[in-house]
């Protein structure tokens, strides 16, 4: 992953984000994960701005076609700065008693694709749910089994989605 190049533009970026943002969790007590819509809307469209450009033109692909099945789709978290995405690890840490347990739910800085900007976190569930079924229509794929709201660019549109992980931690 060509992160370097992302490097200005993360620099840039960090004090909007931080200004923004909230935490934008997934994860529910007793370690099931849980969906919980984003409440900084402004970060939300930042998000999806600094995501890879082929990734962004896949969604508002999809976005269009699931308006016509009258289906809204969010983006509740797209691009994260490394940093974000360390207080969201140490926070599952927190949550989780150790980062072994933390990262089945929160990537390191150093393994999350929304720090390199190839991941969305979908919303409403119903939503995401919509994406899930029809999303390697445009090469979008759900990755991992706990996460129905995390989507990649992951086949070539009208490919097929390469088998889900059980978790973001098999990947490392
Ligand atoms: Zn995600």
């Amino acid at each position: 992953m060509p992160t370097n190049l992302r490097l200005p533009a993360a620099l840039l970026a960090v004090v909007l984000v931080t200004a923004a943002c909230g935490s934008d969790d997934t994860l529910g007590a007793g370690g099931q994960p849980l969906f919980r819509p984003a409440v900084h809307l402004p970060q939300g469209q930042a998000a999806v701005n600094r995501v890879d450009p082929d990734l962004r033109a896949a969604f508002l692909d999809a976005k269009d076609a699931a308006r016509a099945d009258g289906v809204t789709l969010v983006v509740n978290s797209g691009w994260r700065s490394p940093a974000h995405q360390q207080r969201l690890f140490d926070e599952a840490v927190q949550k989780y008693g150790s980062e072994e347990e933390a990262s089945r739910y929160v990537a390191t800085p150093d393994e999350s694709a929304h720090v390199t900007g190839d991941a969305l976190d979908i919303g409403p569930p119903e939503s995401a749910a919509w994406l899930g079924e029809h999303g390697s229509a445009y090469g979008l794929c759900q990755m991992f089994a706990n996460e129905p709201w995390h989507f990649e660019l992951a086949t070539s549109p009208g490919g097929t989605c390469p088998e889900m992980l059980p978790d973001s931690s098999y990947r490392g």
